[in-house]
């Protein structure tokens, strides 16, 4: 009987806090409106760049009068937005799409790619995003059907786009596209934005080589960097963005190399590393172990 009583009286407390709680705190706001489903943008100050944004995946593409250069059909999962995407090309122009280019082999960016093959498009990717889709052979990912190896300029238009090997990073068939003239590149998942790597951009890639393309791809003239996922706000990336993955991955290397050289690989480190001027990077709770457990796969395992 005496916990019962003690259980009543609790429950009474409970309730009574409850009962504040509700009078001093205002109503949440509403949530605001959820963003539509997909939308084309076109990039302040050019003439012809535009960006497809479908959900959380985006691409951009280059309108000229000899026809259109699209990128990554984003459509993994989901062939509707791919379908999407052609659609949005056809409202701007009647040109033909005569190219779309891989910025590396993930499905997430590059499923999806029928409607433009359809439409005439040549596919252009790197030489091994070739080879690991001809291995995969994923029935939604199409081949590509031409292979750069470290550079290609591709002139359509009146548009000069140069597609750059920077060397492995988040995989090993990352191309850089950088418009000379506008002195923009569409860079994928290599370079987030002010946020820690996720789980799945550690999964595939390679410690120390990714800072040395961080570093190639600062060599390259831009100001502008259009992301394959939408930045806070959708804002576009800028150099001080990749200045600040590539010093948060020096110090990550640095730190977990001297936990590795401790012993401390894979455990405790994933517990103990931790880097607290990079704290306030977006993600940095959810995922800084698992970039942890990525670079003690390196210099602990030699993985
Ligand atoms: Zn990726």
């Amino acid at each position: 009987m005496k916990n019962k009583t003690t259980s009543v009286a609790i429950a009474f407390i409970v309730a009574g806090n409850a009962a504040a709680y509700a009078q001093t705190t205002p109503a949440p706001a509403p949530a605001p409106p959820a963003p539509p489903l997909f939308a084309t943008t076109k990039v302040e100050g050019t003439d012809n760049v535009y960006v497809f944004r479908y959900q959380n995946h985006q691409a951009m593409f280059v309108v000229t009068p000899a026809g259109v250069i699209a990128t990554d059909p984003i459509s993994y999962g989901r062939p509707q937005a791919a379908e999407a995407y052609v659609a949005e090309i056809k409202k701007i122009t009647g040109a033909p799409i005569r190219y779309l280019i891989y910025s590396h082999h993930h499905y997430d960016h590059v499923a999806g790619g029928k409607p433009f093959k359809d439409a005439g498009a040549t596919i252009v990717a790197h030489k091994r995003a070739k080879e690991r889709l001809e291995i995969l052979k994923d029935a939604a990912t199409l081949v590509p059907d031409e292979a750069v190896d470290d550079k290609r300029v591709i002139e359509l238009g009146g548009t000069v786009l140069e597609l750059h090997f920077t060397g492995r990073n988040h995989s090993d068939s990352s191309l850089v596209m950088l418009l000379p003239k506008e002195k923009i590149i569409f860079a994928v998942d290599f370079n987030q934005l002010g946020s820690v790597p996720s789980r799945l951009a550690v999964n595939d890639s390679y410690p120390i080589e990714w800072e040395a393309s961080l570093k190639r791809t600062l060599t390259l003239g831009w100001d502008r960097m259009i992301p394959g996922h939408p930045g806070p706000g959708g804002r576009l990336g800028t150099r001080a963005d990749m200045e600040q993955q590539l010093a948060f991955m020096t110090e990550l290397s640095s730190e977990v190399k001297k936990a590795s050289d401790a012993g401390k690989c894979f455990d405790p480190a994933s517990k103990e590393v931790r880097l607290p001027s990079f704290a306030n990077m977006r993600n940095y709770e959810q995922d800084i172990e698992w970039n942890i457990h990525r670079w003690c796969g390196y210099w602990g395992r030699g993985i």
